[in-house]
């Protein structure tokens, strides 16, 4: 079948929420995917910040297939090693012994667990920022400051307060004794790759100490290494009382966490949240794999180091107004608004890129991408803006 035979079967079988891609991908190995056509590209995206190893990776093929010949899985009546495994790897990344950690499936799901965990504070209203994405489930939704998102579904859950990103003096007077939770990405992905004033994430850090508030960051798009740490926030030097997980952390595959520290750890009592696949000995093989792969490769440090070239490279290139992120989380903004058709253009070219924003191209490579790939990459985006001229 080829990629048009596919897109006619997605339109007589799918619902129409997602809207008709124009390619199937059938096959990838490291960054390189292939189409139904046997087209092949350079895979920029990631499958949106989440193939953190690329495609095809061995170290998860081969602890995924161990895995699912041996148990594929448990429920949470039984223990089983790999969630326990990974649970201990994932306490100390966090540096603090007292984590204790929730596995789902998807960063919405993280979200929803975070949002009934700031519930058993007694308290029950949020802040959370403008333009922030926190996922698609009704409880995600209300936390995810996106009009265009929220509207159709309202009424959401209530007592969600939205707030201008990186501005502390709207925190400052929307926070108070009867807020529970403010949750924040360390970077806004979803909304072009938005970065915060330096010093933001420490003085919310000091606001919500004040009123006994629980910070959540929201380090799905951020976390596993991508922006240059392992959930993106480590730079501000503060401590979260929650860290949710998703994409990235199952190497490829479904899984995500929601992450408790200190007191936030022990709000949850027995009945009070589950998931029937969460702790998955599957995709919790897969996540072990990848973070013993990208702590062998030291990819983390690779990742800073092919920041500051693409940071160089790209921000030379005529088109491109400014260049943002962290690690391997970039956004270009080009001088127009015309991401989406540049992005179309770029699959052409063979790059998979996608629009984070009417202006903002995003990129979110696996961080195995070599150096040779980087390079290719700059020309072909080059070649892509200037003929485009
Ligand atoms: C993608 C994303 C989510 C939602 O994750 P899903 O797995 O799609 O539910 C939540 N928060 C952030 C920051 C994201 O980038």
């Amino acid at each position: 079948m080829k990629n048009t035979d596919l897109i006619k079967q997605w339109k007589s079988t799918t619902q129409n929420n997602y809207g008709v891609p124009s390619i199937a991908l059938v096959k990838g190995k490291g960054i390189v995917v292939t189409d139904a056509d046997g087209k092949q590209y350079l895979d920029f995206l990631g499958g949106i910040a989440t193939s953190i190893l690329g495609h095809a990776h061995p170290a998860i093929v081969k602890a995924v297939s161990k895995q699912i010949a041996q148990l594929s899985h448990v429920s949470n009546f039984y223990a089983h090693p790999n969630a326990l495994t990974l649970a201990a790897k994932l306490v100390e990344m966090t540096g603090d012994k007292s984590a204790r950690v929730f596995f789902c499936q998807s960063g919405a799901e993280a979200n929803e667990a975070a949002l009934k965990l700031s519930r058993r504070t007694g308290r029950n209203r949020i802040i959370a920022a403008q333009g922030a994405f926190h996922g698609r489930t009704m409880g995600a939704l209300s936390l995810t400051g996106q009009p265009a998102k929220r509207e159709p579904f309202l009424p959401l859950v209530k007592g969600v307060k939205h707030v201008a990103f990186g501005d502390i003096e709207a925190m400052r007077r929307a926070i108070s004794r009867k807020t529970a939770m403010v949750i924040l990405e360390p970077i806004m992905g979803e909304a072009g790759v938005i970065i915060p004033p330096v010093d933001y994430l420490s003085q919310v850090r000091e606001l919500c100490d004040r009123y006994g508030v629980l910070l959540v960051i929201d380090a799905v798009q951020t976390g596993m290494g991508r922006t240059g740490d392992w959930f993106g926030y480590e730079y501000s030097g503060i401590k979260p009382d929650v860290i949710t997980l998703a994409k990235g952390l199952g190497g490829g595959l479904p899984l995500g966490a929601m992450i408790a520290l200190g007191k936030a750890a022990s709000l949850f009592e027995a009945g009070d949240h589950g998931t029937t696949f969460g702790g998955n000995p599957v995709t919790t093989a897969a996540g072990l794999a990848a973070i013993a792969v990208i702590d062998k490769e030291k990819l983390i440090e690779k990742t800073v180091l092919h920041h500051e070239y693409l940071l160089t490279e790209l921000a030379m290139v005529k088109g491109v107004k400014e260049v943002r992120g962290a690690g391997l989380l970039i956004g270009i903004e080009l001088d127009t608004p015309t991401a989406k058709e540049f992005a179309a253009k770029m699959a052409k070219a063979g790059v998979l890129v996608n629009a984070a924003n009417e202006s903002t191209i995003r990129i979110a490579p696996a961080l195995i991408v070599t150096q040779a790939q980087l390079v290719k990459f700059v020309s072909i985006f080059r070649k892509v803006i200037s003929d485009g001229k």
